[in-house]
């Protein structure tokens, strides 16, 4: 076994390779950018080198530079994680002209099935099932267009080099498909460096299901069993499940054989994950095989009892696989949910900042389950702490929360519960998206395609609405509780310098205001809250009606209250002005109007078009001077894996074009100057 890796990657999975590596007492070398240096995956690995300014193409993706620091350390072999290096054939190949092993498959078996149209011939001669369409070498558009029209629409247009549901582009009639084509082209360029895209017959109500593959140096190679990932939005995974609800056990093994029989083809060791889409009948068809760990190991991990990184190491080291198939047997049911810095209700647009406060529920951080013991309720893999910043640079991920249940319905039922316990403040997120996604008809059902969020968009983005009189009573019983710790009297019973309100003569009466913005286009809705004290409590004034407020209960920022005679309960985390208020696995934002504060002054952004985040320019539609109609694109920018069309908010004029395809723009930065039509 090796006595210290490098790892060559950050986040989550630096943090989760490094705890297997800790736990086989196999010291880490970090690899990070000028970005990480303050990083998690910095702190928990025994060494530490700086490779590079924050781009991932001048340190995460220099091949060289993590050799180099790979032989200087004295690391034998080199994780790459998932992303970044872990599927470049070249940089395989690299290592082991360095004298280091390459934790993964040969860089033939890589570039067998780097390229999904190569990949498809390939499985095609193995006799794995296809999904009709074309993927020859002839990019001509022409053809490709005759190629389209043949299959019939919708087909999917996918970048032969893609992965990550990059790439991808859904045509639905014969005259949108060559601007889907240039942007499809585009985006495959930009993001691979290889234009070729195949064309697929876009399926209806599909299901993705993986199977999790191992083989070793020895000639061994089994299947881990499958993970349903059907839960997906603009084609990448947000829940992801093992095993697949309602799979029959003779379609498993036919599957899982079928991935075996695609590892065997191409000569694999090591992880891998063999993609399948399914039709509602259960019907499967080859996708594409991604030659890494995934990112949703953990609940095949959950389900067999098995460390996965571990078994890369001893597959690495030359050691045979450490279960045959007839061991792996499944135990109980797993969920993993994404937690995103992103705002789902702007079209999941990332979102960046810092973690100003982070509670998580109670979890492990990783842990072995499995057949013989039972797994932990909860683990979570995170790459960040409290406290650190989710920058442009990389995915914006905060954390992998993973569930095990002895069946599906405890596993849900503990997803939603540890979803309401997951409070985070400083960034948006995904989470109160999520848990409505688990606690939906849909899905708990397991009523699975690849079109679920879509189909239940209204139920799953429902108006935002004002504020709930629990979530006010919170806001205002940490507020008022807060007052009463403020105590200048060394005498706890001197009545003249206690904030309990209290008065010689009646009730002292007083008003909270707060504001939120939950219609964000128009002003901020404003509440107003008469409060009368009371030695035990207080009466709220709020709407012509009055209600009883106690609190019962308070651990630093969690609150236990009673609100005419119901228990009520959540976290309120203040951030300056504002009151954070976490009920039920719902997130308020209440600003608070402290009258002895000064309310702060909007500034208009006056005729200028805003970057929405920090990015870069891929198209300048329109010209400067050029009139416009309201909703036409001005301007398409590429921020994290998306691209983000600026558009003309009103008619009117573009007075200038204030950048060039391929620059660099900051968040809040001006694109355009635009003159609104009179
Ligand atoms: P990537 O490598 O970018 O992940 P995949 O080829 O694995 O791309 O496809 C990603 C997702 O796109 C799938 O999980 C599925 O939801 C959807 N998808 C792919 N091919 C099809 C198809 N032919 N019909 C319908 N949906 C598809």
């Amino acid at each position: 076994m090796f006595t210290k890796i490098l790892i060559a990657n950050r986040g989550e999975i630096a943090c989760r390779v490094a705890a297997t590596a800790r736990r086989m007492g196999t010291k880490t070398v970090a690899v990070y950018s000028e970005a990480d240096a303050g990083a998690k995956h910095v702190a928990v690995c025994d060494e530490a080198v700086l490779i590079g300014p924050a781009a991932a193409k001048d340190s995460y993706l220099r091949g060289d530079r993590i050799i180099e620091a790979a032989k200087a350390h004295g690391a034998q072999a080199i994780h790459p994680g998932y992303g970044f290096l872990s599927e470049n054939a070249e940089f395989a190949e690299a290592c082991a002209r360095a004298g280091l092993v390459f934790i993964g498959p040969p860089g033939s078996s890589m570039r067998a099935m780097g390229s999904k149209s190569a990949a498809k011939q390939l499985m095609e001669g193995a006799g794995v099932p296809l999904v009709p369409g074309y993927h020859g070498d002839d990019q001509d558009p022409q053809l490709l267009q005759r190629e389209a029209d043949r299959i019939g629409y919708p087909v999917l247009l996918k970048a032969s080099a893609g992965g990550g549901g990059k790439g991808m582009r859904v045509v639905e009639r014969s005259e949108d498909l060559q601007s889907a084509l240039a942007s499809c082209k585009r985006e495959a360029i930009s993001s691979f460096g290889d234009d070729k895209v195949l064309v697929e017959k876009y399926l209806q109500r599909p299901r993705h299901i993986e199977i999790q593959v191992f083989a070793d140096t020895l000639g061994n190679c089994v299947y881990l069993h499958e993970r349903d990932c059907s839960v997906q939005r603009r084609h990448q995974k947000v829940l992801e499940e093992a095993p697949a609800p309602g799979m029959p056990q003779d379609r498993r093994a036919a599957m899982g054989e079928a991935a075996v029989a695609a590892a065997r083809a191409v000569g694999y060791v090591g992880a891998g994950t063999v993609e399948f889409i399914a039709n509602q009948d259960g019907s499967f068809y080859f996708m594409e095989m991604n030659t890494r760990l995934q990112v949703e190991h953990p609940v095949t991990e959950m389900i067999t009892g098995t460390d996965l990184v571990e078994w890369q190491l001893r597959v690495a080291a030359g050691q045979p696989l450490p279960k045959k198939q007839h061991e792996l047997a499944i135990h109980g049911h797993a969920i993993e949910a994404r937690v995103y810095a992103e705002n789902p209700e702007k079209g999941f647009l990332p979102s960046i900042g810092t973690l100003h406060y982070m509670d998580t529920p109670a979890h492990v951080a990783f842990e072995l389950g499995g057949q013989d013991s039972t797994p932990a309720a909860v683990r979570i893999d995170s790459g960040v702490r409290q406290g650190d910043a989710i920058s442009p640079f990389y995915d914006p991920m905060i954390a992998k929360l993973i569930v095990w249940g002895a069946d599906r319905a405890q596993a849900l039922a503990r997803m939603a519960q540890a979803l309401s316990e997951f409070h985070i403040v400083g960034l948006a997120t995904n989470i109160a998206f999520l848990k409505r996604l688990v606690e939906g008809q849909a899905f708990a059902t397991a009523d699975l395609d690849t079109g679920l969020i879509e189909r239940n968009h209204d139920a799953l983005f429902p108006q935002a609405g004002p504020a709930p009189l629990g979530v006010l009573a919170l806001a205002a019983a940490s507020l008022l509780d807060g007052e009463q710790g403020i105590r200048p009297s060394a005498n706890p019973a001197d009545p003249w310098t206690s904030t309990r309100g209290w008065r010689m003569n009646g009730h002292y009466r007083r008003q909270l205001s707060f504001a939120d913005d939950y219609a964000a286009t128009t002003e901020a809705k404003a509440y107003a809250l008469g409060v009368t004290y009371h030695p035990k409590g207080w009466t709220l004034d709020f709407g012509g009606n009055k209600h009883a407020l106690a609190l019962v209960a308070r651990d630093q920022d969690r609150l236990a209250i009673r609100l005419d005679g119901n228990a009520v309960q959540g976290t309120v985390r203040r951030e300056g002005e504002s009151l954070h208020v976490f009920s039920g696995g719902t997130h308020h934002v209440l600003a608070w109007e402290d009258p002895l504060a000064h309310a702060g002054e909007h500034e208009a952004a006056g005729g200028r078009l805003t970057a929405p985040m920090p990015g870069k320019v891929v198209a300048v539609i329109a010209a400067s001077g050029q009139t416009v109609r309201k909703g036409e694109p001005l301007v398409i920018m590429e921020a994290m894996k998306m691209e983000h069309t600026i558009s003309a908010p009103s008619d009117g004029l573009v007075e200038e074009v204030l950048y060039q395809v391929g620059d660099q723009v900051a968040d809040g930065a001006p694109l355009l100057a635009f003159k609104a039509a009179a």
